[in-house]
């Protein structure tokens, strides 16, 4: 993808602040972070989105997420830790190329990730179970 920033940073061509890199992922920090070590994982083929992902590269991608965590907890003692990946403008993808966020979080932080909880109906309940089981 020519135009694509993330992948021009996955293979360095634009620098970036690196925590991982491998043949197949760089893993670096957000520019504009929610938390103290905001990172993402960007796999260096193109994908945009979970749809176009290999199932191949979704796997390792999850790995690497679980050593990460496991890193990033250790090195900034966070209280707790979120991974997000969000799929379409309506659900906050700005950047179309698949990637996963690391987000550490700390006792009192601001960080919203949060919905309200609304309420499971029978109907809707049947109505995605017909749908997708
Ligand atoms: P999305 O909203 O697509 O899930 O996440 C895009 C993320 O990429 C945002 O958190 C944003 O701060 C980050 N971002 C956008 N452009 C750049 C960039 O050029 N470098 C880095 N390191 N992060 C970026
Ligand atoms: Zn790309």
């Amino acid at each position: 993808m020519d135009n694509c920033i993330f992948c021009k940073i996955a293979n360095g061509e634009i620098p970036s602040a690196t925590l991982y890199e491998d043949n197949e992922f760089r893993v670096i920090l957000d520019l504009g972070p929610a938390s103290k070590g905001h990172a993402l994982i960007l796999p260096k083929a193109h994908a945009a989105d979970i749809y176009e992902l290999p199932e191949e590269t979704a796997g390792k991608a999850m790995i690497l997420a679980k050593h990460m965590a496991e890193k990033m907890k250790d090195a900034l003692k966070c209280d707790g830790f979120n991974i997000v990946q969000n799929n379409g403008e309506i659900a906050g993808q700005t950047v179309f190329h698949f990637h996963m966020h690391l987000i550490p979080r700390y006792k009192g932080d601001q960080v919203g990730l949060t919905w309200k909880p609304g309420k499971l109906s029978d109907e809707e309940r049947d109505e995605i179970l017909a749908k997708i089981k």
